[in-house]
């Protein structure tokens, strides 16, 4: 069915309605940026984030939901997943906007969400809009990428059927440059990464540190081993409230990942390439398969894609993973690797500088990687809300 819907969009010209729109949007946003500084919608730290969030959603009229959570913050306080809905309350098609799914890099998402829910965008009849804020809050709490059991939300989604067990050979060879079990301390990792580069090729390398490990507890990009509650939460909640609908559009935010300000849309999910072709005209941006181009992402193990293509078999299911890039590749790891050593060898407080760089790593302290992070993840949001109606095979 997904095949033959993919087909009727693809067959039908692009609505008049969408260049009109993408000019609103464009005078919009020069007007937006001149008169607010774009920095405000970002939060300096994960509680006024949630505050905002949630005084932005009573504001808008969203009704709002909250996944309570058993992990604490770094004061004891309590935490949950919050979700703002706008829209239809029974639709047929519905645009999830996610952040923090790995904590520390939620800072641009929630930014997105703030913005989205301080200037609402309009919502066709038999759409909704589901905003959910920082899956992972005591990622962000903490300034870690990884939940209290030191988890990788995005690895700990496995299929039925696969086990909690299983590590790359690669990541097994580099475990003790990646995982030293010492506090943080200069200890030439740039200059030992850089010749195991040049031994195995930077593509291989990253493939096997970042696929996803299931060995090594204390270690980087660990899957867990078992569903964890933030997860099973948010899957429940799903199945309750969105079940019903035909067509299911996520958008992932993350960060670290591509050149400086620049996006990259990583597209997951089986569909037909007219689909994706469908997909990636309507959006205005071009889409990238990690199986077509290894050189810009990389496929992973449990990553909660998964989790929306066994709950909505029956819908049109679309999932993008919006990256946003901020430096190159190897400081990005490198800030994580000295995170996880504060963290389990070191007294792992949050206001240590190593937690603020990593924090800055995810989120330049920069106005001008802020303004254009802002300005593609709101157009994002806003074209995908626009994507034609599904139509009845019936009438078809
Ligand atoms: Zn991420």
């Amino acid at each position: 069915m997904r095949r033959q819907l993919g087909k009727l969009f693809h067959s039908h010209s692009l609505p008049s309605s969408i260049s009109s729109h993408t000019a609103r949007i464009r005078f919009h946003g020069y007007r937006f940026l001149r008169t607010e500084k774009v920095s405000n919608f970002f939060s300096e730290a994960y509680f006024p984030a949630r505050e905002r969030f949630l005084e932005a959603a009573v504001a808008c009229n969203a009704r709002v939901d909250h996944l309570a959570l058993q992990a604490r913050g770094p004061e004891g306080q309590s935490l949950s997943i919050d979700i703002a809905w706008r829209g239809s309350i029974r639709p047929r098609q519905v645009i999830v906007h996610q952040s923090g799914l790995h904590g520390v890099e939620g800072f641009a998402g929630s930014a997105i969400q703030l913005s989205l829910l301080t200037e609402p965008p309009a919502i066709d009849q038999d759409t909704a809009l589901v905003l959910v804020h920082i899956i992972n809050p005591f990622g962000m709490a903490w300034l870690r990428r990884v939940n209290e059991r030191n988890v990788d939300l995005n690895r700990n989604c496995l299929n039925d059927g696969e086990t909690w067990q299983g590590t790359p050979q690669g990541y097994r060879m580099l475990d003790r440059l990646l995982n030293p079990p010492t506090p943080p301390g200069f200890d030439f990792f740039d200059l030992r990464a850089v010749s195991s580069i040049l031994r195995h090729g930077f593509s291989a390398l990253k493939q096997a540190v970042v696929a996803g490990q299931f060995d090594y507890p204390q270690g980087l990009f660990y899957g867990g081993a078992r569903l964890q509650q933030g997860p099973s939460l948010y899957q429940a909640w799903l199945s309750e409230h969105l079940g019903t609908v035909r067509r299911i559009l996520v958008i992932d935010v993350h960060t670290g990942l591509g050149r400086w300000a620049q996006e990259t849309l990583f597209l997951q999910g089986s569909s037909s390439a007219a689909d994706d072709q469908w997909l990636s005209q309507l959006l205005g941006r071009s889409l990238v398969r990690v199986q077509q181009d290894p050189t810009l992402g990389y496929e992973i193990r449990g990553g909660m894609s998964n989790l929306f293509s066994n709950l909505f078999k029956h819908a049109h299911g679309i999932y993008i993973t919006q990256e946003f890039g901020t430096y190159p590749a190897l400081k990005v790891i490198h800030a994580l690797r000295e995170e996880n050593r504060w963290h389990f060898f070191g007294q792992g407080h949050p206001q240590h500088p190593i937690k603020q760089k990593l924090k800055r790593t995810m989120c330049p302290d920069s106005e001008n990687w802020r303004r254009l992070i802002l300005n593609q993840g709101i157009t994002l949001v806003k074209k995908a809300i626009k994507l034609p109606p599904i139509k009845d095979r019936q009438t078809e």
